[in-house]
C-alpha cells in the first residue's frame, strides 16, 4: 500500500507492507481521502515526528475488512476521527477528554495518508458516521476540523446573538466563523491577507483588514455599542493577534486560544485582571463535538463548499508546501477512487 511517509524536510511517498485485520477487533478502510490539517502542517515544519512517520487524521473512507458489532459493513462509507477518551479519568470527568491519557494514545494506523488504515472497534462505535449519498468527499473531510471549532464554539458558553470576532481568516478561522454562525452568534472576521478577507465577505462573514489596529479597533467597537465584542476566537498563531484580542473584546469579555504562537508570549496578567477576562484554550473534540460536526455537515447547515483543494497522493508535497505559502485554503488529499 502507499503511504506518504516525514523523511527529514520532505514527505515522500513510499510502498508499505499491505495491513490486514488478521483477526483483530476493528476494521481495515480503503482511504479515499484525507484532508491536510494545520496540526500536520506544525508537526512536519518543526519536525515533531520521527522519520517514517504517516501524518493525516482526516479521513473519509470505504469498509474493506471488519470484525466488530458497531453495525457497519464491508462496502459502506464512513467518516472518522482519530482520539478516543476513556470517559473514567479525572479528565474525561471534567470535561477535559483531549487531556485524557487514553485519548492522546489512541490513533488511527498509520495515518490518513495511506492506502488503507487500521481502525479499532473503539473508532467505530463512538467517532465514525456513515456518509450520506448527498455530501461530497471533500465536504465531509471538515468532520474532524469542524469538531475542534465546535468544542471551542462549546466552551466559550455564549449567549445567543452576542458579538464574536474570529482573528484570522484561513480554512479554521473560515470554518469557524461558519460553525458560530450556525449556533446563532453575531460574527466578524479580520485578517491580514486580502484574499482570505475577500473570501470570508463570499461566505457572508462580515471581515475586515485588522493590520491598522487604530482604525480596527474603533470600527469594531462601533458595531458592538462601543464596548467590544463579547469574544474573540484566536485561530491566527501570529504573536500580534494578541494585541488585536486584547484591543476588541470587551470588559469581561472572553478570549478563546485556538493556535500556538511562535513566540509564546502568552497573555498580559493586568489586562486580565482589571477588564476581568477569560482567556480559556480549546484543543481537540470529544465524541460529542463530533456528533454535532457531522450533524451540521450533513444538514447542510455550515457551509464548506469553495474552501478545498484536491491533490493526489502522488502530489502531497505540493499540497504541503501550498498551504504553508498561503496559496490555498485547505487542501484534500485524494487516495483511492471510490
Ligand atoms: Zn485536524
Ligand atoms: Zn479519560
Amino acid at each position: 500500500m502507499k503511504a506518504a511517509q516525514v523523511y527529514n524536510d520532505k514527505i515522500v511517498v513510499n510502498t508499505l507492507k499491505d495491513i490486514q485485520l488478521e483477526g483483530r477487533k476493528g476494521a481495515i478502510v480503503k482511504v479515499l481521502g484525507c484532508g491536510l490539517c494545520g496540526s500536520d502542517i506544525v508537526k512536519f515544519k518543526h519536525k515533531i515526528v520521527h522519520n517514517g512517520a504517516v501524518l493525516g487524521h482526516e479521513i473519509v473512507a470505504e469498509i474493506l475488512e471488519i470484525n466488530s458489532d458497531s453495525g457497519f459493513k464491508i462496502g459502506d462509507k464512513i467518516v472518522s476521527s482519530h482520539h478516543i477518551p476513556c470517559g473514567k479519568c479525572k479528565f474525561c470527568k471534567h470535561g477535559n477528554v483531549s487531556m485524557c491519557e487514553h485519548f492522546k494514545q489512541t490513533n488511527i494506523f498509520p495515518g490518513g495518508f495511506c492506502e488503507k488504515v487500521y481502525l479499532s472497534d473503539e473508532h467505530l462505535k463512538n467517532v465514525a458516521y456513515l456518509i450520506p449519498k448527498d455530501i461530497t468527499e471533500e465536504e465531509i473531510s471538515f468532520y474532524e476540523p469542524l469538531g475542534c471549532c465546535i468544542r471551542a464554539i462549546k466552551r466559550c458558553n455564549l449567549s445567543k446573538g452576542d458579538s464574536v470576532l474570529v482573528v484570522g481568516l484561513g480554512s479554521i478561522g473560515l470554518l469557524m466563523a461558519e460553525g458560530l454562525k450556525a449556533y446563532g452568534y453575531n460574527v466578524f472576521g479580520c485578517d491580514l491577507i486580502p484574499e482570505r478577507i475577500e473570501l470570508a465577505k463570499n461566505m457572508s462573514i462580515e471581515a475586515f483588514n485588522s493590520r491598522n489596529l487604530e482604525d480596527f479597533e474603533p470600527l469594531i467597537k462601533s458595531k458592538t455599542e462601543g464596548l467590544g465584542v463579547d469574544a474573540v476566537f484566536m485561530t491566527s498563531g501570529a504573536d500580534k493577534a494578541i494585541d488585536v484580542a486584547l484591543k476588541t473584546v470587551r470588559q469581561g469579555g472572553k478570549i478563546l486560544v485556538f493556535s500556538s504562537t511562535p513566540l509564546n508570549n502568552g497573555y498580559p496578567n493586568n489586562e486580565i485582571y482589571y477588564k476581568e477576562l477569560t482567556v480559556l484554550g480549546s484543543y481537540s473534540p470529544s465524541p460529542a463535538d463530533l456528533k454535532n460536526s457531522y450533524e451540521l455537515l450533513v444538514s447542510r447547515k455550515v457551509n464548506v463548499k469553495n474552501l478545498t483543494t484536491v491533490y493526489p497522493l502522488d502530489k502531497i508535497q505540493q499540497a504541503f508546501d501550498d498551504t504553508i505559502s498561503n496559496k490555498i485554503f485547505k487542501a484534500y488529499i485524494k487516495i483511492s477512487q471510490k
